[in-house]
């Protein structure tokens, strides 16, 4: 069960919290959530559900997580236009691995063998909702 080792790791980082973070990176992300204290994977409807600090689970579709991905390969950098065709983003589309990235973000390897797309706190936070 990977994905609750994930959490577990998530769990932790959010505890350790002068742990790994990087601040000579240059990074754009000026807001410096904190880690969810729980990621978990809901395979079979197809939902990722994101606990913060205090708050309810959010609960995002995996497909739409898939469609927003900010990365290079979607958006295209100079324009911010999307790239993606979102259409061609299986209905059926999973989330097969999930890795931290520093302290700060998430990385998804999705099934469609996509697994570029780092999402922030502050991104994942954001992200559309189920509801
Ligand atoms: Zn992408």
């Amino acid at each position: 069960m990977r994905y609750d080792a994930a959490a577990v790791l998530i769990g932790a980082a959010a505890d350790g919290s002068d742990r790994g973070r990087n601040d000579e990176s240059g990074s754009s992300e000026a807001m410096m959530r904190d880690a969810p204290t729980d990621i978990k994977l809901k395979r079979a409807e197809g939902i990722l559900e994101v606990t913060w600090r205090d708050e309810t689970p959010r609960r995002h579709p995996v497909r739409q997580l898939r469609c927003e991905c900010g990365c290079a390969g979607c958006i295209d950098e100079r324009s911010g236009v999307r790239t993606l065709d979102v259409d061609a983003v299986p209905n059926d589309i999973g989330i097969t691995n999930m890795a931290l990235v520093g302290n700060y973000a998430v990385q998804f390897s999705f099934s469609d063998g996509h697994d570029t797309g780092i999402y922030s706190w502050d991104r994942l936070y954001g992200m559309p909702t189920a509801e």
